[in-house]
């Protein structure tokens, strides 16, 4: 199994679910971000766009809420 590093723009992710044959790997944060954002951006836009958190700064989130709000 190689490493399946997202495709998206400046994205260090490489533990990716998602995958398209015209757009390459897709990682879960970044599938959560086009699918949560406000803005009306194409796919090829998106996956153009600079990533604004790194994974780092998206684990320290999780791991602040995850922390806070518990699984019940
Ligand atoms: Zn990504």
């Amino acid at each position: 199994m190689g490493v399946k590093s997202c495709n998206r723009n400046g994205c260090e992710n490489i533990m990716c679910d998602r995958y398209s044959s015209k757009y390459g790997y897709l990682c879960n944060s970044c599938y959560i971000e086009y699918i949560e954002s406000t803005s009306d951006i194409s796919i090829s836009e998106f996956m153009n766009s600079t990533v604004t958190l790194t994974s780092n700064e998206i684990e320290e989130r999780n791991d602040l809420f995850d922390q806070e709000f518990k699984l019940y």
